[in-house]
């Protein structure tokens, strides 16, 4: 039996001129991400792309769930080969096809003709075909053509025929370097992979900037945020994740300036040190999981004050969501319970017991002068360290 995996565009469908580039760049993304599942042959037609095994030791349905989780791909599955000709279409749907639909008892056939020589129509093969399915379930399904548990797709093609068992939905979004590259400030919280999987969704390649504070932090919390990064490979591909440690800048705040004041110095050297990592590694847009009042540092007052010492965009696609749909989404990335592990965050070491809440420039920007900003950020940009995090299996 000759299996073959589908795969149906997302938004590339919709791009005019250069739809081209975008199907090569998905294309080539899937040969890498098929890549550790065996040999498979992989190409484009109308708005799908094939993902064929070229030998039977290809791991089908490893190659299945990558491609599920590939941005640009919206809806994926799989399809058994036939001869193009009815007789062993009808054959192969009998001897083969019935475990893939094995739990549905209603079904209805569609059948779709890309070939027009093809001799018999698409409602003749819906009907033939459908007749098949009956007769070799024993009369355990029924047709229903307005709610059916499951589609039965036939496609004739040029080459071949493809019968395949309804659809699934699959992650979406763009191709991964369609959109330039961004640096996500990921911290041990559930928030931050949220907000980098969302980007990335758009098609941005990530890094990942990641700020420490040992000894005051644990070897654990940053290999928590290095799992956290290895989760987020399963749909981005390697991640670069750049670690700078904030000790001295931390201690300096604490010795110098006002309480009240730590968290949101502490921010504002965070994005400045995040901003010069951005420029070495080419990252043309920052990345949080910040989420409006989420705690003091990000009310309105707050996220002004600590953007206003970058220039690159800062994007916060968590900002509208409320805690419950953040978490939704991090189990359905599955990096909730990673990002729950209790391991200290360098945010939380020092904090204030009254972060102001509407911070005046003015006044932030009088407690930094306490320190000397340019000393401590550059002696903190040469602990920068890069940690490079393979794509999980
Ligand atoms: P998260 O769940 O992402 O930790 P949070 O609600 O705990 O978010 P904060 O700790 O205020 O919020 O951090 C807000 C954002 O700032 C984070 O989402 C992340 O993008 C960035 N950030 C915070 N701490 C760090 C860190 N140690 N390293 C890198 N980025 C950080
Ligand atoms: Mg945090």
């Amino acid at each position: 039996m000759k299996e073959i995996i589908l795969c149906k565009y997302g938004e590339i469908a919709l791009k005019g001129a250069n739809r081209n580039q975008f199907e090569k760049l998905l294309r080539d993304i899937l040969k890498r991400r098929t890549e550790p599942y065996g040999k498979f042959k992989i190409y484009s037609v109308q708005s799908t792309v094939y993902i064929e095994p070229m030998d039977e030791y290809a791991d089908v349905d490893g190659a299945y769930y990558a491609a599920k989780n590939t941005f640009g791909i919206s809806a994926v599955s799989r399809a058994i080969i036939a001869e193009k000709d009815m007789a062993a279409i009808l054959e192969t749907v009998k001897t083969q096809f019935m475990p893939y639909i094995e739990d549905a008892r209603t079904f209805k056939v569609e059948a779709k003709r890309s070939d027009k020589k093809f001799p018999l129509t698409s409602p003749e093969i819906s009907a033939e075909v459908g007749a098949a399915i009956l007769e070799a379930s024993g009369g355990s399904k029924r047709v229903d053509v307005h709610h059916p548990e499951v589609a039965v797709r036939v496609e004739i093609r040029d080459y071949a025929a493809y019968i395949c068992a309804g659809q699934e939905r699959a992650v979406g979004g763009m191709p991964i370097g369609s959109n330039g590259k961004g640096l996500l400030l990921l911290s041990g919280g559930i928030d931050s992979p949220v907000a980098g999987f969302m980007i990335a969704k758009r098609g941005v390649r990530l890094d990942a900037m990641h700020f420490e504070s040992f000894p005051y932090t644990s070897e654990r919390a940053r290999e928590k945020v290095l799992a956290l990064a290895e989760k987020l490979t399963a749909y981005t591909g390697d991640i670069h994740v750049h670690i700078i440690s904030v000790t001295k800048i931390q201690e300096a705040l604490r010795d110098n300036c006002e309480e009240d004041y730590f968290t949101l110095l502490l921010r504002r050297f965070m994005m400045r040190l995040s901003e010069r990592t951005a420029e070495k590694f080419a990252c043309d847009a920052l990345i949080t999981g910040e989420s409006l009042g989420q705690v003091a540092s990000q009310t309105m007052q707050a996220l002004g004050v600590t953007n206003s010492v970058v220039s690159r965009p800062v994007f916060r696609p968590c900002i509208g969501m409320d805690k419950e749909e953040i978490i939704r989404i991090s189990r359905e990335i599955d990096t909730f319970e990673t990002s729950i592990l209790p391991y200290e965050d360098c945010c939380t070491v020092f904090t204030p017991r009254h972060p102001r809440t509407r911070p005046e420039l003015c006044k932030v920007e009088r407690e930094e002068a306490k320190v000397d900003v340019k000393a401590l950020e550059d002696e903190a940009f040469e602990t920068l360290e890069t940690v490079v995090i393979k794509q999980a299996r």
